[in-house]
């Protein structure tokens, strides 16, 4: 199972505004630390998450706060793909739905505002593994 949304281009539906709608009440795009804390200790049985989350910065991220991902996100890394200030964080994430898994995982980015200060996430994508 895939779920992806594109953020950001136009308004969302009211229905996807509610799928991709955290139980904590946040909209998932724009992350959730109590969804990180959470799946950082989830229920082993939880379903394990591929998440992607693609983002823009104001300001080029250093080298160093690519590698630092690694060290603070056991599982979860942080690329630049071509596109200047454009970057993939990807990992895995138990979660009961996707949508957790995704405000976790952007909620890592919000934990960890040393990484990336000010960013807009554009796209995400949680695939069932
Ligand atoms: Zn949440």
């Amino acid at each position: 199972m895939t779920e992806t949304a594109k953020l950001g281009a136009r308004e969302q539906s009211h229905a996807d505004v509610v799928r991709w709608t955290c139980p904590h009440g946040l909209h998932a795009g724009q992350g959730c630390v109590a969804c990180y804390r959470a799946s950082t200790e989830a229920d082993p049985a939880l379903p394990l998450w591929e998440v992607a989350v693609w983002f823009t910065s104001t300001r080029p991220m250093p080298i160093r706060a690519l590698k630092d991902v690694r060290r603070h996100g056991c599982s979860f890394s942080l690329d630049q793909p071509s596109t200047p200030l454009v970057y993939l964080l990807s990992g895995q994430a138990r979660a009961a739905t996707g949508t957790e898994a995704v405000a976790g995982l952007v909620g890592f980015l919000i934990d960890n505002r040393h990484i990336a200060n000010t960013f807009t996430v554009t796209e995400v994508r949680a695939v069932h593994s």
